[in-house]
């Protein structure tokens, strides 16, 4: 900043490290816009690590002392035809047009060392009564980059603020225009939402505008919304549980907003527990036994919270016994040493045993599960002389 300052390029802190500042926090990442061009920058810190991939839009990343520093050329954007990205971006000699571009109040704020806090929207005053409100008209606003919408909400959610009347009024007419999002972006903000405090309240505030985003996404009243604020702050069990509460499966609307395959195969699974409802010591060992133990905690857990069952006594005695191959008290060597024959007999022989001791009829230790695997290799090699 100094250095910028020093060649008489302005260099003020803006947006988000600003607002978190104001309210007492430690902000995450700090980014600075300034008056001098990208090509000035590259310049003036010739001698740093850069990150230059933002080049084109005039960010420049200086890395010091581990830290990333954002530092954009003062800039203000010209139309938006796809409701997505500018048609074009200008640099300004002027931090005011700048920060008129920018998307809330409390996000357009710029702070300067010596000239102290630029507030030209009423940031601060919407900050302190906890108000998300659009810079300038937020019809046209929205129509500019419809993913606005969906990072009021995100603020709204992890601030607990509550969005202005004009503003939201804007969010639900223009709601529409978020299915013009690329899906990452979507998933970029809702994930961050989701996790937040005050998701459930803005989620029950907006359904029709998450229904944009969320395929058939259930309604939710304000007790469920509270009961949403209390899950563990973890976006993809969040959404399982919204639509586990109806059991629906939620796997398609992940695959939708292409969210990792891991997090779309954890709502398949617990759907396909929901459906098969195993709540007994024995039905639950064959889930772990299928699905492994993180995913039967998990059903455990969104049953308990979905329908007020209780199932984690059955589970504790379910996870006590043997419920996968390799826990059991022998192994394939031992088998062949027994002189099974070699193939997939193996493989039968162990999973037999395994059913035994899932179901408690044999005992889990080395001479029974020698005793047994001798019956049933003497079975298959009578079965195969036949
Ligand atoms: P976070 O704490 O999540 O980093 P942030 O406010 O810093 O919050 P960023 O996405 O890092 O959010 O964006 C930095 C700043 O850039 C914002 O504070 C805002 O001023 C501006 N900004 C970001 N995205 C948009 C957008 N879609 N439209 C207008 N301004 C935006
Ligand atoms: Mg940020």
């Amino acid at each position: 900043m100094c250095r910028l300052e020093d060649a008489q390029k302005s260099c003020w802190v803006v947006g988000g490290c600003v607002r978190d500042s104001l309210m007492g926090k430690m902000p995450t990442d700090w980014d600075m816009t300034t008056f001098a061009t990208p090509q000035e920058m590259t310049d003036i810190f010739a001698d740093k690590r850069l990150l230059l991939a933002g080049l084109s839009h005039g960010t420049v990343g200086v890395i010091e002392d581990g830290q990333v520093y954002e530092i954009t050329t003062f800039r203000l954007e010209s139309g938006c035809s796809d409701h997505r990205h500018p048609d074009k971006v200008l640099f300004t000699d002027n931090i005011v047009q700048d920060l008129t571009r920018r998307d809330f109040t409390i996000n357009a704020m710029a702070y300067h060392p010596q000239r102290g806090l630029l507030d030209c929207f009423g940031g601060q005053l919407d900050l302190q009564q906890g108000i998300i409100r659009c810079v300038g008209q937020p019809d046209m606003r929205f129509e500019e980059d419809a993913l606005r919408i969906l990072r009021a909400l995100r603020f709204a959610a992890v601030l607990d603020f509550s969005i202005e009347q004009d503003t939201l009024r804007a969010m639900r007419q223009k709601a529409a225009l978020l299915r013009e999002i690329s899906v990452e972006r979507i998933w970029s903000e809702l994930e961050k939402l989701l996790k937040a405090p005050a998701a459930g309240k803005v989620l029950s505030v907006c359904p029709k505008i998450f229904r944009e985003i969320l395929l058939e996404m259930p309604a939710i009243d304000t007790c469920d919304a509270e009961v949403l604020s209390k899950l563990p702050q973890d976006a993809v069990l969040r959404i399982i549980w919204l639509y586990g509460r109806l059991e629906k499966n939620a796997a398609p609307a992940l695959k939708r907003l292409r969210c990792p395959n891991v997090a779309v195969q954890r709502a398949q699974v617990f759907h396909q527990l929901q459906m098969d409802a195993p709540s007994n010591t024995l039905e639950l060992r064959y889930a772990l036994n299928r699905f492994g133990e993180v995913a039967v905690e998990e059903y455990v857990l969104l049953r308990r919270l979905i329908d007020k069952t209780e199932f984690s006594d059955n589970l504790k005695s379910a996870k006590a016994g043997c419920w996968k191959a390799a826990q059991l008290c022998i192994n394939g060597k031992e088998l062949l040493d027994l002189g099974c024959p070699r193939g997939k007999e193996v493989g039968e022989v162990l999973e037999g045993l395994l059913k035994l001791c899932i179901e408690e009829k044999l005992d889990n230790t080395a001479t029974v599960l020698r005793q047994e695997a001798q019956k049933q290799i003497a079975e298959i090699k009578n079965r195969k002389q036949q």
